[in-house]
Formats: C-alpha cells, structure tokens, sequence
C-alpha cells in the first residue's frame, strides 16, 4: 500500500507540474534502461543515480525531493544527450531541485553558499585586502579588492530586491 503523504504534490501550488510541465511530462516514457546512470560521471563518486531518481520522480516519491542525491549532479548532460528516449534528464533534475528549494530542502553546504552569496555577493568570497589572494593579485599587478562586490557593496542592495522578490529568504533562510 502506497503511503500518499509520501508522494509529491505535483498539484495546487505547483500547478500540476507533472502533467503540464514539458520536461517532466517526458518521464512517462522513461524505459529504466540506465543508459543515464552508466554515463553519469557524479554516479562513479557518489550516491547518484540517475535512474532511480527518474523512476521515483515519475511515481511521485517525496524522498526524491528531501534526500541529498539530487544535488550531487554535476549538470554534464552526459544523461541528455545518451538517453534512449531522449528524455532531458539534466533539466529534469534542475526542476526536481527547484521544487526541492521550494520545499525548503537543501543541503547544509549548498545553504552556506546562498548565505555567502547574500552576504558578500560572491559564491565563495575572496576574502579582504589582507587575504592570501589579495596578496596574489598584488603580485600580479592587479587591484588588492576585484571590481565586483566586494569593491561595491552597494551592488548587494540588487541582490536583495531580486532575492526577496522570489521570497527567497522564507524558504531558504540566509539572513
Ligand atoms: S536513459 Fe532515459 S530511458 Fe533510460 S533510465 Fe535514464 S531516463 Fe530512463
Ligand atoms: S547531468 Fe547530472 S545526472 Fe546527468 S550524467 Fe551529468 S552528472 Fe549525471
């Protein structure tokens, strides 16, 4: 007996998403051959695969969304471009991920780097004039501070309107 609070809401507040949604309408025609899981170069080094994330999409299985196997994707299309049903599987597992953010699933790493980003405009911030990469720059002749960001905070103010404007903060919070 299948446990339906353990299923996706593809339905109300993603509109249905399963069956209006292009790509993820294409995995009804998944055959689980595997021919994405054999090419999948993240699988090798991780607990990804590709397959069972397709077949558990396809069937609804919450834990798609709340376990950490999607995020390990590297975005190769290496699984896009071989599939046999030639299903988008890349953009498959991006809008799995999207659905998984709104959910407000997301790994710890991936949290400190949306907090780096809101916080210093950079994914992984260069430090300040003191830093080891200042000092490299210097060397090099370049400006001590890059010109993004870190030399325009201001920019950040940007940032935030775009960020709040999807309500980021609500299901991820960063700040
Ligand atoms: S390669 Fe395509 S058809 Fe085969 S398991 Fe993966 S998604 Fe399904
Ligand atoms: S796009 Fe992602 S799932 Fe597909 S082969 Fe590359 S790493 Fe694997």
């Amino acid at each position: 007996m299948i446990n339906k609070s353990k299923l996706i809401k593809y339905s109300s507040e993603y509109s249905d998403e399963l069956s209006v949604d292009e790509d993820l309408k294409k995995i009804r025609s998944c055959i689980q051959c595997g021919m994405c899981t054999s090419v999948c170069p993240s699988g090798s080094f991780t607990a990804l695969v590709t397959r069972k994330i397709m077949r558990k999409a396809l069937a609804g299985v919450h834990s798609v969304l709340s376990e950490p196997d999607i995020w390990y994707c590297s975005t190769c299309f290496n699984c896009y471009e071989r599939c046999p049903r030639t299903i988008p599987v890349t953009n498959v597992i991006l809008k799995l991920r999207n659905m998984a953010v709104r959910e407000g699933y997301l790994p710890d790493a991936l949290k400190n780097v949306i907090k780096n980003l809101a916080n210093t405009g950079h994914a992984v911030p260069l430090g300040g004039a003191d830093s080891k990469w200042a000092k490299l720059r210097e060397l090099h002749k370049l400006d001590k501070i890059p010109p993004t960001v870190h030399k325009f905070p201001e920019a950040l103010d940007e940032l935030f309107t775009l960020l709040d404007k999807i309500k980021f903060n609500a299901r991820i919070p960063y700040r």
